[in-house]
């Protein structure tokens, strides 16, 4: 029996959801609220095709969700809201505690909550996501999906931390890796495009404001970027990524910085935002960099920098590379980034298309080229959408 499935998206003060039919994967409504907790909320949505913007004070997470359903309503899209009986949240953090997606209960909540402190900017609102849709769809049953889940095939010498064994063993601090859903997306989708065989090594670039890379060998995660939380791993539009950890005691002695004040200047102070002292958007620092600001183009070579000593590693990891592909907001619109990646690449086999890469085309890697690079715009939502599917048993 077809279905009506909601996924959200819940970020720190957005939300983006889409609702499909399952399982035919229709998509009825989509759409994203960004500002929340202001007056001026932005909801954008698209309706068959139509676009409609929507700018009113939206000050809780609850009011940006009855919004969605008051618009839902009178749409026409559904009559009545008891239509809706699954709802499927992208969790940040799961821990050690979650493998794959589950149905939300009290304890499930709650364990949410206790890792809160490993993925600050997340977990409490994926939360606020989760209770705000509990109070305003009592009908539907809720799903939550963690970004760490997809990566629990990540083997033991590559998510070890080199630190005294008990606090893996007793306190689960070992690499995670996030971002699961699009990669898992990606692992789906790039050998439906090119073939099993074309896919068999693949690396996924995904390069949003956070970014993560991860290697996948027959569609399984053997590597990933982000570590025990999502900080580690690339420079991003605001997070530092890997740094040397000394560092941290260092600043917090040196200029009297508390653990707090350190995990903001982390999060939230630093990568191309810090670097260049700009912006964390790529379009501003390449349109600085062309007008000579130095600092802007010093943090594009970093960010392309650590890009391709991960594709070189992963490399590594899965013995060699077929396919390697860009995606997520920069991975899927910006032509110079790849183009920047991929001019280090030759040792490998990559060679570009300019002019397909200038056109984000699907395929972008030149005739000669021995590995195949791919643009493959990301899709969370749907994976999200097929594993409340899976969770409630309806498929
Ligand atoms: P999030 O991680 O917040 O979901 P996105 O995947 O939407 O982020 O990526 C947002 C980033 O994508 C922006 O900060 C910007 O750097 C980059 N971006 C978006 N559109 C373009 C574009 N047309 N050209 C270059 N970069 C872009």
């Amino acid at each position: 029996m077809s279905q009506k499935i909601l996924a959200i998206n819940a970020g720190s003060s957005s939300l983006k959801f889409k609702l499909y039919t399952m399982p035919d994967e229709k998509v009825l409504m989509s759409g994203q609220i960004d500002r929340i907790g202001t007056k001026t909320s932005e909801f954008s949505y698209v309706i068959a095709g139509k676009r409609s913007k929507i700018v009113a004070p939206m000050e809780s997470f609850d009011t940006a969700i009855q919004n969605v359903i008051d618009t839902l309503l009178t749409s026409h899209v559904i009559q009545s809201k008891n239509e809706i009986t699954g709802v499927g949240h992208r969790i940040s953090h799961g821990g050690r505690y979650y493998s794959a997606p589950v149905l939300v209960d009290e304890d499930v909540k709650s364990k949410i909550d206790e890792l809160a402190v490993l993925s600050p900017l997340h977990n409490p609102v994926n939360l606020l996501g989760i209770e705000a849709f509990e109070k305003l769809l009592p009908h539907a049953q809720e799903v939550a999906v963690f970004d760490t889940s997809f990566h629990h095939t990540i083997p033991a010498k590559a998510y070890m931390y080199a630190l005294p064994y008990s606090y893996y063993e007793d306190h689960g601090i070992r690499r995670y890796g996030f971002h699961g859903p699009s990669h898992e997306y990606i692992a789906q989708r790039a050998p439906e495009l090119f073939g099993k065989e074309k896919t068999h090594r693949m690396i996924s670039c995904h390069l949003g404001n956070g970014g993560s890379l991860t290697a996948l060998l027959d569609g399984k995660s053997v590597n990933s970027s982000m570590g025990f939380t999502p900080l580690a791993g690339i420079v991003m539009g605001t997070r530092s990524g890997d740094i040397d950890p000394e560092i941290i005691p260092f600043i917090e002695e040196e200029f009297h910085m508390s653990s707090q004040e350190v995990r903001n200047m982390l999060n939230k102070d630093s990568g191309l935002l810090g670097i260049s002292g700009l912006s964390n958007d790529i379009r501003d620092l390449d349109k600085a960099a062309q007008a000579g600001n130095k600092r802007a183009q010093l943090a594009l070579d970093v960010y392309v920098h650590q890009i391709q000593q991960y594709i070189g590693a992963y490399t590594t990891d899965l013995e060699g590379l077929d396919t390697l592909v860009f995606t997520a907001g920069i991975g899927e619109h910006s032509a110079l980034i790849r183009q920047m990646v991929c001019d280090r690449l030759g040792y490998l086999g990559v060679k570009l298309d300019a002019a397909k890469n200038d056109a984000n085309e699907l395929s972008i890697e030149a005739a000669d080229s021995r590995v195949k690079v791919a643009v493959i715009p990301t899709d969370e939502e749907i994976i999200i959408a097929r594993d409340v599917m899976s969770v409630l048993g309806l498929n």
